[in-house]
């Protein structure tokens, strides 16, 4: 399978999905791009999380605060102490691990943690028990404001989107009148200075984060979380993606974050050379540690007053965080798949297609004019302009028409709609669906409304 996951980076380069960043200088290691198919994907992607996260609910607002907050945040929330990752480096070959990605492989194999990292083989030159004592290395990105280098001009860029919310919690549940429980999303960049950043898109340095704190009663929390587990894996399974490849990690109570209380991850089955299973989304519960730790530190009133109850409380937190770039990889690879269509001659012939669901595919509809002619093109070029006021539409006249349809279904496209010389006569057009392969005849003046029912979202 980890070839499927070459088939994808491939498939993302020669289409425009994903490009290696900087790649006229050789490249910049574990860093992508993404172009005109991918950044559609990844935005219908974030459109969806936000409609089913926040505009359909009435209980979450969103907000978008700055990627480089006070440095005072990032002391106050822990980070600056605890965002750590254990460095440990091969006396043989000189390449560095993280500890605890060796030890989390070593258990997958063995079904036990290894006493100690001398029971594990490197990864990369295959010998054993040959790593340095593991050194705390920080995870965050730094840099200077301002004119000079000197520390009190050093500031963090944002390892995670959740404090951006937690700075601006009393303000917004003011402004917005919201009571808890209540939720603010955020969505954006963040970046953390990984060790070993790889496998394509799924660790990076710098990426892009979907997350929400919903503030709830303490008390409440254990239901909520539970409330936001089963909402998240929904989420993915709604818009596609195949159960038989998810599953739930719960985090073992001595490997919590320095905030959580309780955190279980969403697993998808990405096949990496090395491991099975990778963290798709962690939903983890963050207690009162954010809020509390603010309040102290800035010496502002965080809590909130419960009218009805006449209590004073500081609220608990559930945060599901999301990557958009693993969880693009993710619905890519789920719908990544190779079957058969018939070629001109009627022969059935391999084809590569994207099953993706069309409110995520980057292109809705292909026009396609049957061939290039005077009569056809403009047409369909007519026919493509007035879709275009709806949806993300290509247009394609160049080579055989099962050329351009095999061309639609490799990127996801759900509908080819074709301009044919019986058009210019019946006024109508053959509109082809991707999954099924079955063509239906429409009248031009249906057209829109054909497409619309069946691109919902
Ligand atoms: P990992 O254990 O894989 O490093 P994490 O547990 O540190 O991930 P969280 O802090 O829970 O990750 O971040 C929430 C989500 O943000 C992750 O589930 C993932 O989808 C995404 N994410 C985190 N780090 C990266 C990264 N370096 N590159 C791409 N996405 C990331």
């Amino acid at each position: 399978a980890a070839d499927k996951i070459d088939t994808i980076v491939s498939l993302s380069k020669r289409r425009g999905f994903v490009y290696p960043c900087s790649e006229i200088y050789g490249g910049q290691r574990a860093a992508w791009d993404y172009g005109p198919l991918g950044v559609e994907l990844k935005e219908n992607l974030k459109r969806q999380w936000w409609r089913y996260m926040v505009t359909s609910r009435e209980d979450v607002v969103g907000i978008d605060s700055s990627v480089i907050l006070a440095s005072e945040v990032w002391q106050a929330s822990g980070h600056v102490a605890t965002f750590t990752d254990p460095l440990t480096e091969c006396t043989s070959c000189h390449k560095r691990f993280r500890a605890d990605h060796l030890e989390e492989a070593f258990e997958a194999k063995h079904g036990r943690e290894p006493e100690s990292l001398a029971e594990v083989n490197c990864p990369n030159c295959g010998n054993k028990g040959q790593f340095t004592e593991p050194k705390q290395f920080s995870g965050l990105l730094a840099t200077h404001l301002g004119p000079t280098q000197d520390s009190g001009s050093v500031a963090y860029l944002r390892p995670e989107t959740a404090q951006g919310i937690f700075t601006n919690f009393a303000q917004v549940q003011q402004t917005s009148r919201r009571k808890p429980p209540f939720g603010i999303a955020q969505m954006g960049k963040s970046f953390r200075n990984e060790i070993t950043p790889g496998n394509f898109i799924f660790r990076t340095r710098e990426f892009e984060q979907m997350e929400m704190e919903f503030f709830v009663k303490p008390g409440e929390d254990e239901k909520w979380q539970e409330y936001w587990m089963e909402q998240r894996w929904n989420w993915y399974t709604g818009l596609g993606l195949r159960e038989e490849n998810m599953r739930w990690y719960e985090h073992p109570s001595e490997k919590l974050s320095h905030y959580s209380k309780r955190t279980a991850d969403i697993e998808y089955r990405f096949s990496f050379g090395g491991s099975e299973w990778g963290e798709l989304e962690g939903v983890a519960n963050r207690t009162d540690f954010d809020l509390s730790a603010h309040a102290e530190a800035s010496g502002k009133d965080l809590s909130y007053f419960d009218q009805e109850a006449g209590e004073r409380w500081t609220p608990y937190v559930i945060e599901p965080a999301a990557g958009v770039g693993r969880a693009m990889l993710a619905f890519m690879l789920d719908a990544y798949a190779e079957d058969e269509a018939p070629n001109a001659k009627g022969k059935m012939e391999k084809r590569v297609v994207m099953r993706l669901d069309p409110r995520l595919s980057p292109v809705k509809v292909a026009v396609l004019p049957l061939s290039r002619n005077p009569e056809l093109s403009p047409k369909a070029k007519g026919l493509a302009s007035a879709l275009r006021q709806n949806w993300n539409i290509d247009f394609d006249d160049a080579g055989a028409i099962g050329k351009r349809y095999r061309r639609q279904d490799e990127i996801g496209t759900p509908f080819c709609v074709t301009v044919d010389f019986d058009t210019l006569d019946d006024n109508a057009v053959t509109v082809r669906e991707r999954d099924t392969m079955k063509q239906e005849r429409v009248s031009l003046d249906q057209i829109e409304g054909y497409l619309a029912a069946r691109l919902i979202g």
